[in-house]
């Protein structure tokens, strides 16, 4: 049956990036039998400037009969003045709820050939291969009560107050737990779930649920550690993790640090699923207006985010497998975006966006 995918290309760099991952699709489609159609939609500043909304009406409904969808990145300095629920960004988290897209998957990944771009000793990341599963749709960026009060209203001590409310329902954990044990039981079988048990009672239930959940998964190792020490964790000796799950607000600032571990924010894929595994796949990086339009961006986390997409939502590992062979002898080859490029490097070259896209297609069809 032929599955269907929706394509974002978004704001800045999306429509380059995107278009070198259609094009990988399309040799998948001609040369290795992908059976797949695809259809384009706009969101964020794209949407905005075409209807009046970042996740416009038209959009939602393309997203609700795809099997997967593909996002290349939103966001502009053009959009920074408007008002906030109107703003590019709230194009993504509108998306992300309304698909109930809960478990965000980050990989944090280091060729070998890469470990010279990354800040860490090249011995310490070599061959990184880290898993972050995020909670997505809960936690503190959702909490309610929210906002800004006054306290002491017309008193001398009046101030201001924001707050923000960290809530997570059995249920929720429950699943984003499940999502996780499944992606450790396809990998190395080791989870450790990263929290603040100590000091927060939402953690304390955090930890509880998961090893609950693990009774489930008895061959994989479940830890658990404070998220303070993951972060230090991760810095110091990374390659010792395999899976992390973690709520939204601790996944959001582990998986950056994770991701810059490797220097490369051009390589890293993402995947947000639902409980079904439909997904949205889409780069870790923004919309870059700074290299916009230049032809210099780097496509691979886009190219891969494809791989992502073949594996989690649309059944076919093989050709997933296929891209990331391909992604892997590119980089073999020497070829190298700015981003990427460490000046010196023998047997290196500096390559424009198009170029590695296309050096990727035709490792496709060897
Ligand atoms: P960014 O990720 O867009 O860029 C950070 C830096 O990395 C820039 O110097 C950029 O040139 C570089 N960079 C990013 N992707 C690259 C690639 N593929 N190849 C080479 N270099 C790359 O983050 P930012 O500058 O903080 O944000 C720019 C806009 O993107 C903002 O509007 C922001 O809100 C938005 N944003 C969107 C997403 C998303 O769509 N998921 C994520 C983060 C930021």
């Amino acid at each position: 049956m032929t599955q269907k995918v929706l394509v974002l290309p978004g704001d800045g760099i999306g429509k380059e990036i995107v278009a070198e991952a259609v094009k990988v699709i399309n040799v998948l489609k001609a040369d290795h039998g992908l059976d797949l159609e695809l259809t384009y939609g706009d969101i964020g500043g794209a949407a905005y400037d075409a209807d009046g909304h970042p996740y416009p009406p038209a959009t939602q409904k393309l997203a609700k009969e795809a099997d997967a969808i593909l996002l290349g990145a939103v966001g502009g300095y053009q959009y920074d003045d408007l008002p906030r629920d109107v703003r590019p960004e709230r194009g993504l988290l509108g998306i992300r709820a309304d698909l109930e897209l809960f478990s965000n998957l980050r990989p944090a990944i280091l060729m070998e050939e890469l470990a010279d771009a990354s800040s860490l000793k090249a011995e310490v990341v070599a061959g990184l291969d880290i898993m972050i599963v995020r909670e997505l749709t809960g936690g503190i960026y959702f909490g309610e009560p929210r906002g800004i009060r006054v306290l002491n209203e017309g008193t001398d001590k009046e101030e201001k107050q924001g707050y923000n409310t960290l809530v997570y329902k059995e249920s929720e954990i429950e699943r984003i737990a499940h999502s996780a044990f499944k992606i450790a039981m396809k990998r190395d079988k080791r989870l450790c779930s990263v929290g603040k048990a100590n000091v927060l009672e939402v953690m304390e239930l955090w930890a509880e649920v998961v090893e609950r959940v693990g009774k489930e998964y008895p061959e994989v190792e479940l830890s658990h550690m404070y998220v303070d020490n993951a972060a230090m964790q991760l810095v110091k000796e990374p390659k010792q993790f395999d899976v992390m799950v973690t709520g939204n607000m601790f996944g959001d600032i582990l998986s950056d640090a994770a991701a810059m571990l490797t220097g490369s924010i051009g390589m890293l894929p993402s995947a947000s699923l639902d409980k079904n595994g439909k997904g949205m796949y889409e780069p870790i990086h923004g919309s870059a207006p700074d290299i916009a339009g230049k032809n210099i961006a780097n496509p691979l986390a886009t190219i891969t985010s494809v791989s992502m997409m073949l594996k989690y939502s649309l059944g076919k590992s093989e050709l997933a497998d296929k891209i990331d062979a391909a992604v892997k002898s590119v980089i073999q080859q020497g070829m190298r975006t700015a981003d990427i490029y460490v000046e010196g490097v023998a047997g290196t070259t500096l390559v424009s966006t198009s170029e590695i896209g296309d050096a990727v297609v035709v490792a496709l069809q060897n």
